[in-house]
C-alpha cells in the first residue's frame, strides 16, 4: 500500500508515515461514521455539548503535543501553532454556550397556514466530509469538525497529504475524548482520496483549499448533489491612506502579510498606498521587515518560519521572477535562504502592476507587493479588480471615512487598522466571496450549515382549505384571495362582500 511520508520542512527530518486510503476504505469510513451518527444525532444539543466537554479536556491536556506536531509537520512559529489550538477551543466554548439557542426548534406562523401549527427543526445532515489544507492543518480541520459534531453529524476528515500526522492526531483526540466509536473517521491520503470522499455518499462537504481544486471539488460535488462550503484562496489587499499612522500601518501590514510565512489565506499580498505617503511608507515597511528573523520554529524568536512544501517555494520564486522580468524592483529579500530546510525571507516588491502574477495570483509566501495609487478611489477600484474576495483592510486615522470604505470592499472580512480581524473569533462566521468561495465556517452561520431546517406541521383545526375536488367556486375563491390579501382596501372589502369562500 502506498503511504504518505511526512517530513519537517525546516530540517528535512522524517516524522512518520500514513496510509493512502483506497476508495473502498473511504466508503467503509463513511459507512462507519453513518452507523455511529444515528444515536449521536438523536441526542439533544445540550447532551452532545456535555459529551464534547471531554474533547475540550483532551485539547487542553494535549495542547503542547498538538502545537509541537503542527510546528514539526507544517513549520509555523510556536505562537501561531498554539493559536491553532486556541481557535478550536474557543469554538468549542462558543458552541457550548450558544449552540442550543442557534439550533433551537422555532415556531413560525405563516398567514396562509393559520389552521396548522408549524415548527422548524434542526436536523443533522448525516455524515459531513471535511477536506482540509496544510497551512492551518489543525484549526481548519477542527472548526468544521466541531460544528458538525455539535449539530449531530458524523465526520470523515481528509487532512492534507502534507500534514497527515496532524490529521491522525485529531483522530487520537476523538478517541481520548471517548466520542462514540466510529463517529469521527480520519482518512489520510491525497487528492484522489478527497475525490473518493466526495463520491462516497456524504451529506455535506466543507472544502478548504486552492481555487483551482475548489472548482474541481464543486463540480464533482455538484454531480453528486453534495452541498458544499468552499473556503478558497485569497490575494488580499491593504489600503494605506495618506492620513494613516504609518508606523502602525507598517507593523500591522507586516504581521497581516507574514504570519505563517505568508502561507495564510487571509495574508496581505497587495498593498495600495496613497501617493503623498508612498515613499515614506515603503521605507518604513522595508526597514521593519528587514528586522524580522527568518528561520526554524525551534527558535521561538524566528518570526518568519518554514515554507511547508517544495511546490509552494516554486510558486513564490516564479512570481518574483515574473515580476522582475516585467519591471518590478525587489527592495528586500527575493531569494530563498541557503542551507537545509525551506526558508524564504520577508520580501518587498515595488513598481508592480496587474499584469504581474504577484498582483493577480495567490503567492502564499512572505512577499508584499506595494503599488502607489493616486487616491482612495483608485485603491478601492484596484482592490476590487481581483477575482478573489476573502479579506481586506484600510489604514487611516479617519474612522468614519475608513468605515465607509470598508463596506465598498468586495470581501468577506474587511477591517480598519487591522487585518483579518475576525480570524479566530468563534462568534463570527468566516468565508469569502467571488473566487474565494462560498458558505461560512464558525459562528452561528457555520453551525447552521451543518443542519437541515426541517418543517414539521400538524392541524390546529381540522378544516382543509384546499384540496380536491376542484370547482368553479374554488377558482372564484383563489381569484378573490388575490384581492383580499394584496389588493387596496376597496378591493379587499369587495372580495369580502363576494364571500367566495369554499
Ligand atoms: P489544495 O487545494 O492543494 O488542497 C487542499 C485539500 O484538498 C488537500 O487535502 C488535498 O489533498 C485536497 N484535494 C486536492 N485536490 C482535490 C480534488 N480534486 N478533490 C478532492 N480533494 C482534493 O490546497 P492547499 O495547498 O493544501 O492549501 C492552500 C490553499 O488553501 C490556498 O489557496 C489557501 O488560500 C487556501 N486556504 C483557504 C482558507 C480559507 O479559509 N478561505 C484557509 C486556508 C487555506
Amino acid at each position: 500500500m502506498s503511504v504518505l511520508i511526512s517530513r519537517n520542512p525546516a530540517t528535512g527530518e522524517e516524522l512518520g508515515s500514513a496510509p493512502i486510503f483506497s476508495p473502498d476504505q473511504v466508503r467503509e469510513a463513511v459507512k462507519a461514521a453513518r452507523a455511529a451518527q444515528v444515536e449521536w444525532g438523536q441526542l439533544t444539543v445540550r447532551q452532545r455539548n456535555q459529551r464534547l466537554k471531554r474533547l475540550t479536556r483532551a485539547l487542553v491536556e494535549q495542547a503542547d503535543s498538538i502545537a509541537a506536531l503542527i510546528v514539526a509537520e507544517q513549520g509555523k512559529n510556536q505562537v501561531e501553532a498554539y493559536g491553532e489550538v486556541i481557535s478550536a477551543l474557543e469554538l468549542l466554548h462558543f458552541y457550548s454556550r450558544r449552540a442550543a439557542a442557534i439550533l433551537r426548534t422555532r415556531s413560525i406562523s405563516p398567514r396562509l397556514g393559520v389552521l396548522r401549527s408549524h415548527r422548524l427543526v434542526a436536523q443533522p445532515r448525516g455524515v459531513v466530509g471535511i477536506i482540509s489544507p496544510w497551512n492551518y492543518p489543525f484549526t481548519l480541520s477542527m472548526e468544521p469538525l466541531i460544528a458538525a459534531l455539535v449539530a449531530g453529524n458524523g465526520v470523515v476528515l481528509k487532512p492534507s497529504e502534507y500534514t497527515p500526522q496532524v490529521g491522525l492526531k485529531i483522530g487520537e483526540l476523538a478517541r481520548l475524548a471517548e466520542l462514540p466509536r466510529g463517529l469521527v473517521q480520519v482518512i489520510t491520503g491525497d487528492a484522489a482520496t478527497g475525490q473518493a470522499l466526495i463520491t462516497a455518499g456524504i451529506d455535506k462537504l466543507v472544502f478548504t483549499g486552492s481555487v483551482a481544486n475548489g472548482r474541481k471539488v464543486a463540480a464533482l460535488a455538484g454531480e453528486h448533489l453534495v452541498p458544499v462550503t468552499l473556503e478558497l484562496g485569497g490575494k488580499d489587499a491593504a489600503i494605506v491612506l495618506a492620513d494613516a499612522d504609518l508606523d502602525r500601518a507598517a507593523d500591522g501590514i507586516l504581521w497581516g502579510a507574514l504570519l505563517n510565512a505568508g502561507q495564510a489565506c487571509l495574508a496581505i499580498e497587495r498593498v495600495y498606498v496613497e501617493q503623498p505617503v508612498a515613499q515614506l511608507f515603503i521605507e518604513k515597511l522595508t526597514e521593519k521587515a528587514a528586522r524580522l528573523r527568518t528561520g526554524p520554529a525551534s527558535d521561538p524568536a524566528n518570526e518568519v518560519c518554514a515554507i511547508t512544501t517544495p511546490a509552494q517555494l516554486n510558486t513564490i520564486q516564479r512570481h518574483i521572477a515574473d515580476a522582475r522580468q516585467k519591471g518590478a524592483r525587489v527592495l528586500l529579500g527575493g531569494q530563498p535562504l541557503e542551507g537545509s530546510g525551506r526558508f524564504f525571507p520577508p520580501t518587498i516588491v515595488v513598481d508592480v502592476n496587474e499584469d504581474m502574477a504577484i498582483m493577480s495570483e495567490e503567492t502564499f509566501g512572505p512577499v508584499i507587493a506595494v503599488q502607489t495609487v493616486k487616491d482612495a478611489e483608485e485603491a478601492i477600484r484596484r482592490a476590487n479588480q481581483s477575482r478573489y474576495g476573502l479579506t481586506a483592510s484600510v489604514w487611516t486615522k479617519d474612522m468614519r471615512r475608513g468605515r465607509r470604505l470598508l463596506t465598498r470592499l468586495e470581501v468577506g472580512d474587511a477591517a480598519l487598522n487591522d487585518h483579518g480581524a475576525s480570524a479566530g473569533y468563534a462568534e463570527i462566521g468566516w468565508g469569502g466571496r467571488k473566487a474565494s468561495g462560498y458558505g461560512k465556517t464558525r459562528g452561528a452561520e457555520g453551525l447552521q450549515e451543518m443542519v437541515v431546517w426541517q418543517h414539521i406541521s400538524w392541524p390546529r383545526l381540522d378544516i382543509p382549505l384546499m384540496g380536491f375536488p376542484y370547482s368553479e367556486r374554488k377558482v372564484r375563491f383563489v381569484r378573490s384571495l388575490i384581492k383580499l390579501l394584496f389588493g387596496n382596501w376597496q378591493e379587499r372589502l369587495a372580495a369580502l362582500k363576494n364571500q367566495n369562500f369554499p
